[in-house]
């Protein structure tokens, strides 16, 4: 189980990071503990169960992601990255 944060979870880090900073690590928290879709069975149970491990509450699928979120920005691009490095290889 994920920790409980009982203040604001910018809060934690005080004026040591700008208040860009502070906002993306609040998003990140929430993020990470928001449910998201789950990839087999489509409903929003999935729950992060550890650093970059998910797991469905409802058929019990458990998934490797990103440490936050089930699917990260970068690993999209690393995939769009790769999927275009394969096309030009093709050609
Ligand atoms: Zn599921």
């Amino acid at each position: 189980m994920p920790k409980k944060i009982k203040s604001d979870p910018s809060k934690r880090y005080k004026a040591r990071y700008g208040s860009k900073i502070r906002k993306k690590i609040a998003e990140i928290e929430r993020e990470s503990k928001a449910t998201h879709q789950c990839p087999k069975c489509k409903t929003k149970s999935l729950k992060r169960n550890g650093t970059g491990i998910w797991k469905c509450r409802k058929c019990g699928k458990k998934t490797a992601g990103g440490a936050y979120k089930p699917k990260t920005p970068i690993g999209a691009k690393v995939k769009r990255t790769l999927k275009e490095v394969k096309q030009e290889t093709e050609e």
